[in-house]
């Protein structure tokens, strides 16, 4: 049976459950465009909603084409299941939520996407919980953040602006002997990284960027490794541990027993998700399914075309830094080894000699390039962060995420890489 390869270019195609559609042997995932399903008898209804039984209810807490997407990413990480969701935003958020209470903290690396920072910086503030920021360059920093009122560690694989790799091994094995488990947002780096296979808890994802890939669908997803021992943390995690009295008083480490090791995925969608409701689409969800499918052969390539350009801006004459997991050294190009298989992603980032009125002809002068706030599309795109992305952070923030004047994000697409180059060239010429 293909699910069962533990080869990960066949798993995108055949990860999970879903072999053909039952009804009518469509071998694409069917668009489930319903919102409820037939309960059958009122003794079935009950082993539903009691967790006897698992099976489908309403789309807001699950449908079949959310699911198949859902054991393919479960199936492309390693993890024990998953929880797709309508955008990134929404799986960042129910990733942390499902963990925190008023009074409580995390700790995050300073490396964020901007709209994480401010959610961690600000939002999570007017619901009484702290977000303490550390660099992520030293580990150990994230220990002396913690105290017993720390409930998960935050950090990007490979975070942009900075490219560096962030030290999922040893953040992990600091968390796992505090009780406190790592979230890692995966979004840049699909199958080059399985943060799983590094100590990470629990991973997540905009699947609006790579997984998608063709800069068409906004949806996200948080994986459960399934290895995390809450129960040995019983104290610290009482949110999963503890009586929940949504359920009955029950807990969600009681509920999901019976089903595998998958409490933090059930509360965060019987919790969270049911009463929040950020559920995806399953128009969405098909999207995403035919983006996965191809993912293989698009992070391939767009690894390839970014290391040329980075190749090609090192060597010209009106750039000032190129910033690229390939041309690191020491510790940084180490880390990047070592958790990034196969290629870099397709993120350039570089520095134009003349300060932000530089980078923004550069990016007005651009014609093969779309000028937008997305990353990880088959199309090449290009960004100022200081004026855009990161335009609502202080200048102290945009500094401690690694955005100067100057700097030019590049996400790289799969055009031919000679017609990439010459509109970097063109466009430098213009800046
Ligand atoms: N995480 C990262 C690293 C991102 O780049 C983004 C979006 O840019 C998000 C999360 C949020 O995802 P979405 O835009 O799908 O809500």
């Amino acid at each position: 049976m293909a699910s069962a390869s533990r080869n990960i270019d066949t798993l995108v195609l055949h990860g999970g459950a879903y072999r053909t559609d039952p009804a009518t042997g469509a071998t694409a995932v069917p668009i489930y465009q319903s919102t409820s399903f037939n309960l059958g008898t009122t003794e079935h209804a009950d082993r539903l909603v009691n967790f006897d039984e698992i099976g489908f209810v309403y789309t807001r807490l699950g449908n079949p084409t959310q699911d198949a997407l859902e054991e393919r990413l479960a199936a492309m990480e390693g993890g024990a299941a998953a929880l797709a969701l309508a955008s990134g935003q929404a799986a960042t958020a129910l990733s942390v939520l499902t963990l925190v209470s008023a009074g409580d903290n995390i700790v995050t690396g300073t490396d964020l996407y901007g709209g994480s920072w401010n959610f961690f910086a600000n939002r999570l503030r007017q619901f009484g919980i702290e977000a303490r920021f550390v660099d992520p360059a030293d580990p150990s920093a994230f220990a002396r953040a913690t105290d017993a009122r720390t409930r998960l560690y935050f950090g990007e694989t490979l975070p942009n602006p900075k490219l560096q790799v962030f030290p999922i091994r040893d953040v992990a094995a600091i968390g796992r002997g505090l009780g406190i488990p790592l979230i890692i947002d995966n979004t840049t780096s699909p199958l080059l990284a399985r943060p799983i296979d590094h100590g990470a808890a629990i991973v997540i994802y905009s699947a609006t960027k790579y997984i998608g890939g063709h800069g068409t669908t906004i949806g996200g997803a948080i994986i459960d490794s399934g290895q995390f021992p809450w129960e040995e943390f019983a104290e610290r995690h009482r949110l999963l541990t503890g009586p929940d009295p949504s359920y009955n008083g029950r807990s969600w480490v009681d509920i999901a027993r019976k089903f595998g090791p998958v409490a933090y995925i059930f509360a965060a969608r019987a919790g969270l998700l049911r009463d929040l409701g950020p559920a995806i689409a399953p128009q969405n969800a098909f999207q995403l399914i035919q983006g996965l499918e191809t993912l293989p052969l698009r992070i391939q390539r767009h690894s390839e075309n970014a290391a040329r350009v980075a190749a090609y801006l090192s060597g010209h004459p009106k750039v000032e830094t190129v910033i690229f997991p390939g041309l690191q050294t020491g510790e940084a190009r180490r880390r990047a080894d070592a958790v990034l298989k196969g290629g870099y992603s397709g993120l350039v980032g570089f520095e134009v000699n003349g300060g932000a009125a530089a980078g923004r002809r550069f990016i007005d002068s651009l014609k093969l390039f779309f000028h937008v706030a997305n990353i990880g599309d088959v199309h090449s795109l290009a960004i100022h962060p200081a004026s855009t992305t990161h335009a609502q952070l202080s200048p102290e923030e945009q500094l401690a995420t690694g955005v100067t004047a100057g700097y030019v994000r590049l996400s790289v697409g799969v055009e031919n890489i000679d017609d990439i180059i010459a509109d970097i060239a063109q466009a430098l010429e213009q800046a």
